[in-house]
């Protein structure tokens, strides 16, 4: 059998050969194209016996702020495994490694575990973004205890530091941080009497984690 090829069908070949050198070390074009033909085959026959059925996706439980693989797939491969978190002048971060998934409308807040609603941080960018989300909801707790306290007089209970050093340390793993690292940094802090409060905590433990 002979075919006449052009020239970004014979790149094409050279390219396939150089990837199998091991698989086919003579290199021989015959072999080569049969095993991509073997490939093209499989392929084709999958999808027509597959066509139109999208693949059964696991459901994740309403709520539930497990990502799921399909989702990390996705988001991984749209954001180039790369940080997507971009500066004021439009800069890309380009840190590729230690990456999480994060919700960019906030889990917390009732931001869906979606392709759509998912993106890649790394560490310091997602602290960053956490102290965001944190500043925010401590001003809307300000909010709150301001509409309490003019509701009744009586001055709120203050939250024992426990608690404080609590939450501090399951947001921090939220974020993605090492349990060990998290709680090592809740009791730097306390060493370091900072103010037993939820933003000061949250403050200087991701000082601490994120030099
Ligand atoms: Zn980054």
């Amino acid at each position: 059998m002979e075919l006449t090829a052009g020239v970004a069908f014979r790149d094409k070949l050279e390219q396939a050969s150089a990837l199998l050198s091991h698989k086919v070390p003579n290199g021989d074009p015959a072999t080569i194209l049969e095993l991509a033909l073997d490939l093209l085959i499989e392929r084709e026959t999958k999808r027509r016996s597959g066509a139109g059925k999208p693949r059964k996706r696991r459901e994740t439980k309403p709520g539930s702020r497990h990502v799921p693989v399909e989702v990390q797939r996705a988001v991984r491969e749209r954001d180039g495994d790369q940080c997507t978190f971009s500066d004021a002048e439009g800069r890309r971060c380009s840190a590729k490694r230690f990456l999480t998934i994060e919700h960019v409308d906030p889990f917390a807040k009732g931001g869906p575990t979606t392709v759509d609603n998912c993106c890649l941080l790394c560490r310091p960018h997602n602290a960053h973004r956490a102290r965001q989300v944190f500043g925010d909801e401590h001003i809307q707790n300000k909010i709150s205890e301001a509409r309490a306290n003019r509701r009744q007089s009586a001055p709120p209970a203050p939250t024992p530091n426990h608690d404080v050093s609590e939450k501090v340390l399951g947001a921090l793993v939220r974020m993605g941080f090492k349990r060990a690292d998290a709680r090592r940094a809740v009791e730097q802090a306390r060493v370091r009497e900072v103010e037993p409060l939820l933003e000061p905590m949250l403050r200087a433990t991701l000082a601490i984690l994120t030099p």
